[in-house]
């Protein structure tokens, strides 16, 4: 090595310029001014007049000039490809670059006139080039081999900073997702209203994608439309847009397919069908995915980028996340509207039989004063010759008589009716038939079943329907306390004037306080749970004058026991 004092202070400059990034680089420096000061130490050590650090845009595939120095003005305008000039030779193969004479290379493209010769090395983290770092001299010659090695060392630093920039970004956008997908969850069990819900979904979805516009439609209840619900940044005509056939627009692939799909540029796309409509709002890219429920396609969302956009697996995560949300709202709004229902139902069916059994009270009250009327009336036996007017009134008063009578049987008959239709059944054979229908879902459930049928069992009086659907609910629930599984027990047999059912299960049980309101309605302990089915079973139960007991221990399990007389009352 040539250790004359210029050498000796070009080499002592150079160790200057790589210790001034370092130490920048370990002080809080914002990203962007530390290429800035990396290009100015890079143009200033090298000599160069000119020189810039490009970034690869992974959404166009194009160069973009992050810095620039003595490139003029309108250099933010110039967009290489890959490929295309040195630098985008650079990007693309990953090597440095020291061309001694632009004019005989075939690869320069000018962008500034007068350079001669140009410097170009890769910004590479991990193998990964993320962009191009180079200087331009109006002198032929310009760079050294040692100029080389500088800017090597000097976009190794930046392209760590870039790096890490990059890093603290993804973080610092991971933690606002999170956030976002937390508060939202919690909005959902906030007395909002589905709509109220669906907007925050739409506008958070809207931001943290950075899109243009974002929308939700949801499948119509024939499930052919989608009909837009919620949207976020759509101009006039986009919210008054028909609803869209799902056999024949982009939207209703996803819904039939129930997988996310991307469009690249919507405006250019042959399936997509209101590319006027798109070109009017400037949407481009597109990114949608379905909202799914049991299984189900609900309906869809989706947004919209300003600019070509290639969205990541992340992108498709995070709004398949929010999608879910949305579904989760829906699916809640339809419970909720169920239950109200439902309430309404039982409320109905109270009233009805409240109403029931006053008419049959009265109709009661009525009929023993009446036969004792007829009675007394035929003994008077009134007879009037013909033509005598009171003659014709008898007649209509024995008329009369009769049609009260028809009106009370009626009116009995009807109260009758919300009471159990009780015939002697066989209990044993009524369980078997049950148990056929619930013995897959034991099995799923790995639940082992012990089923121990009482030899001689008398018959009971009973409403087959009522009964089954009683003990129905018991097995369920029972099958609901053991989510990971256990044993079924259910017996029965004779007692005096009794047979009693019993349905144990070795799940979860209950603790005191819940089995004291167990049979109030609306008591359930379940996400999708309507605390319907123990109160029904206590209705059945006394309708059929019979009783229903409970013995249950947290962790160890419960055990249910109805009580059915065998003689009719
Ligand atoms: P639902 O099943 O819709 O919750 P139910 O009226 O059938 O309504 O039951 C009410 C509540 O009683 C349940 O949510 C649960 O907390 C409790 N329960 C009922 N059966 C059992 C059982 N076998 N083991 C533990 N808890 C039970
Ligand atoms: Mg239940």
């Amino acid at each position: 090595m040539n250790d004359a004092p210029s050498d000796l202070r070009e080499r002592y400059e150079r160790l200057q310029a790589l210790h001034t990034i370092s130490t920048a680089l370990n002080s809080t420096l914002d990203p962007r001014d530390l290429l800035k000061l990396v290009l100015s130490e890079a143009v200033r050590v090298t000599k160069a007049d000119s020189g810039s650090v490009v970034l690869i845009n992974p959404n166009t595939g194009r160069l973009d000039i992050e810095e620039a120095v003595g490139l003029g003005e309108r250099v933010a305008e110039v967009k290489l490809r890959l490929g295309e000039g040195i630098t985008g030779w650079v990007a693309k193969s990953g090597r440095p670059l020291r061309v001694g004479d632009v004019n005989h290379d075939p690869r320069y493209v000018a962008v500034r006139e007068g350079v001669r010769s140009e410097l170009a090395v890769p910004l590479e983290f991990e193998g990964q080039v993320q962009g191009v770092l180079n200087v331009d001299s109006d002198r032929p010659d310009a760079f050294s081999a040692a100029d080389e090695e500088l800017l090597i060392a000097l976009a190794a630093q930046a392209a760590r900073v870039l790096h890490n920039a990059w890093l603290i970004r993804q973080l610092r956008q991971r933690a606002a997702q999170l956030e976002t997908l937390i508060t939202i969850g919690r909005d959902i069990l906030s007395p909002l209203t589905l709509d109220e819900v669906l907007q925050r979904v739409v506008r958070e979805a809207r931001r943290l994608m950075n899109a243009r516009l974002s929308s939700l439609l949801l499948l119509t209840p024939d499930r052919e439309e989608l009909e837009l619900r919620a949207s976020d940044g759509a101009g006039e005509d986009y919210v008054r847009r028909p609803n869209l056939k799902v056999c024949d627009c982009l939207l209703g692939v996803v819904v039939r397919h129930k997988r996310p799909l991307t469009v690249a540029n919507v405006q250019e796309s042959d399936q997509y069908r209101h590319t006027e409509l798109a070109r009017k709002e400037g949407l481009v890219s597109l990114l949608s995915v379905p909202l799914t429920s049991g299984g189900d396609a609900i309906g869809v969302l989706s947004v919209y980028t300003a600019e070509p956009h290639r969205f990541s697996n992340d992108d498709i995560l995070l709004l398949t996340a929010l999608a879910s949300l949305g579904s989760v709202a829906v699916r809640k709004a339809q419970l909720y509207e169920k239950i109200v229902d439902a309430e309404e139902q039982l409320r109905q069916n109270e009233r009805l039989s409240a109403l029931g059994l006053l008419a049959a009270e009265i109709a009661h009250e009525i009929r023993n004063p009446l036969t004792v009327v007829k009675m007394l009336f035929h003994s008077l036996d009134l007879q009037f010759p013909a033509g005598d007017p009171r003659a014709r009134d008898v007649a209509i008063i024995q008329q009369k008589m009769e049609q009260m009578n028809r009106v009370l049987d009626q009116t009995l008959t009807f109260a009758r009716r919300s009471e159990p239709r009780v015939e002697p059944a066989d209990l044993n054979a009524l369980l078997d038939d049950v148990l056929l229908l619930v013995r897959h879902k034991l099995a799923q459930h790995n639940i082992v079943l012990q089923w121990q049928p009482a030899a001689h069992l008398p018959a009971v009086p009973l409403d087959r329907t009522q009964i089954e659907q009683a003990a129905l609910n018991l097995i369920l629930n029972a099958t609901q306390a053991m989510p990971s599984g256990g044993t079924l027990t259910i017996a029965t047999r004779a007692e005096d004037a009794e047979v009693c059912v019993t349905v144990a299960d070795t799940g979860v049980g209950m603790t005191p306080e819940v089995q004291q309101r167990l049979f109030d309605l609306f008591l359930t302990s379940k996400p999708a749970g309507t605390g319907l089915g123990l109160a029904l079973v206590r209705k059945i139960i006394e309708a059929h004058r019979g009783r229903i007991e409970v013995e249950s221990a947290p962790r160890k399990g419960t055990t249910f026991s109805l009580f059915l007389p065998t003689e009719r009352g």
